[in-house]
């Protein structure tokens, strides 16, 4: 999810302001979802047959891709990903792997820690916050719930360490998808998604959204607000974080903080709460490194008889382990190419570009920069697909900590641009091809762009998308591990995201 250009995808982080702005547009999505079926039925036939790898040869992608514990930008963990990726290509037989270099500065937590009154609490680092040296800064604790105006009329925070709640909305995606019917095109043959199923959006921190500035940061922004405000140091609790878990890594803006920040788990959050009321004091400390560095977009053409683009893309960069974020979308496009590099060039009417972009986790910087530095393939691109998170186990939060699997997969969602081609790609695909749990969702529910890896093509080039991506609890966090991908899903998925490249192939 793209956090870097918070204020042109506009997102307020506000659920109320989220529901009532899908309210007003059901008219529109319902009567484009309709046209879209019909349209769908109407299209040119396309190539049956896609020879795409199989389920161990997708999976064994994911587990040499997810090697490393991360694969945080400009990293060597990072680099080895990337270098990963470049080998795949050449041996899927592209010699001439493009490997574009974006610079950035590589911020790195080497310790962190939190002791108040001498007894340590868990915590994880705010992702480009500032580092405090190995003394760490020593003040008394205060919590200003989460940092409203009123709350900050009550506190004096100067020269303090701020206790701070960070919630995230929460969507009723079952009344939604299933009852009001709020997408183009809803897709769940095994019937995973209840009437009651809810979901955080985990990635959105209603008043911390990122993307800002300490000069134009929201009002409600809790970080900035507390810095402004003269404030030594920042935790964070995460308050509707399923699973207890603190492992947080956001927001991903790559834009640098001065003041120190640590995220505290939702349970350690009420006792670390406690103390703050009581004025206790408490040492903070934050060490590491930020210093120039580089990150790289990897990318090959297979050409077709055309020079019309169909652009897919993922990315390469991982918070954790990063299995499902984006072990299984990089597996994906790799499926993909494999697969089309296969089928001869006079049935590939159009030419492919296939892109692992960098920096998703640095405002996705990658995408951006792509788009910038290729405006030649961006104008020849007539559709971008966007795959990540696809094939991720849904998981519950059990009690004490973790995740438990719900047994069913975690619900995905097409950003879609509503052009009646481009919905009627996804409606045909769907039928011919049903995915699991997925909605198509337009490309601007949540603002101008998806909210997700695509949100740098379409922002910079504007170009029409199917922007496919899940969104379950672990995300990011440590727990993105290989056991969370569903290995009966990647062929299936791997088969609809054929689909929709077959029918795009076939159009005028
Ligand atoms: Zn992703």
């Amino acid at each position: 999810m793209d956090e870097g250009k918070r204020v042109e995808s506009g997102i307020s982080g506000r659920t109320s302001d989220t529901i009532v702005s899908i309210l007003k547009r059901l008219p529109s999505i319902w009567l484009d979802g309709h046209r879209a079926r019909k349209l769908a039925s109407r299209l040119p036939p396309c190539l049956d047959n896609v020879p795409l790898p199989d389920a161990d040869t997708i999976y064994s992608w994911i587990k040499g891709f997810c090697a490393t514990p991360h694969r945080r930008p400009g990293t060597p963990e990072g680099h080895r990903g990337e270098q990963w990726v470049a080998e795949r290509f050449r041996e899927l037989g592209f010699p001439d792997v493009h490997v574009d270099p974006v610079p950035i500065t590589v911020w790195t937590a080497s310790k962190w820690s939190l002791s108040v009154e001498g007894k340590e609490m868990p915590s994880f680092f705010v992702v480009n916050t500032g580092f405090t040296g190995a003394g760490g800064v020593s003040a008394p604790l205060v919590y200003v719930g989460t940092g409203t105006a009123r709350d900050f009329k009550r506190v004096d925070v100067a020269g303090k360490i701020v206790v701070a709640d960070i919630p995230f909305p929460k969507m009723p995606t079952g009344v939604l998808m299933k009852l009001i019917h709020a997408c183009y095109t809803f897709s769940d043959p095994n019937h995973e998604l209840h009437l009651r199923s809810t979901q955080y959006l985990n990635f959105v921190r209603q008043n911390f959204i990122g993307g800002s500035t300490a000069e134009d940061a929201p009002a409600n922004d809790v970080y900035w607000q507390s810095f402004k405000r003269g404030a030594v140091g920042i935790c964070l609790i995460l308050r509707d974080q399923p699973g207890n878990s603190n492992t947080h890594y956001g927001p991903y803006d790559g834009l640098m903080k001065p003041m120190p920040g640590l995220w505290i788990a939702n349970e350690d959050g009420a006792q670390l709460k406690t103390l703050a009321r009581s004025g206790n004091a408490a040492r903070l400390t934050l060490e590491g490194s930020s210093e120039p560095g580089v990150m790289h977009n990897v990318w090959v053409v297979l050409p077709g008889r055309s020079d019309e683009v169909i652009l897919v893309t993922s990315h390469h960069d991982s918070p954790f382990q990063g299995a499902v974020e984006d072990g299984t979308g990089v597996a994906q496009v790799l499926a993909q190419c494999r697969a089309w590099s296969q089928v001869p060039l006079e049935q590939r009417p159009k030419t492919l570009v296939f892109v692992v972009d960098a920096g998703h986790f640095y405002g996705s910087l990658g995408g951006h920069t792509f788009a910038r530095q290729h405006k030649d393939i961006m104008a020849r691109t007539r559709i971008l697909l966007t795959v990540e998170h696809l094939g991720g186990k849904e998981v519950a939060a059990v009690v004490g900590g973790g995740y438990a699997e719900t047994g069913r997969l975690a619900l995905t969602v097409m950003f879609t641009t509503p052009d009646p081609l481009v919905l009627a790609t996804v409606a045909r695909a769907l039928e011919k091809k049903p995915a699991r749990t997925t909605a198509s969702i337009p490309a601007n529910f949540f603002g101008p762009a998806p909210i997700s890896d695509a949100c740098g093509y379409v922002i910079e080039a504007g170009v029409p998308v199917i922007s496919w991506i899940g969104c379950p609890y672990y995300l990011l966090d440590q727990y993105d591990t290989l056991d969370k991908v569903d290995t009966t899903a990647l062929v299936p998925i791997a088969e609809t995201i054929a689909e929709m490249i077959k029918i795009q192939m076939a159009m005028k």
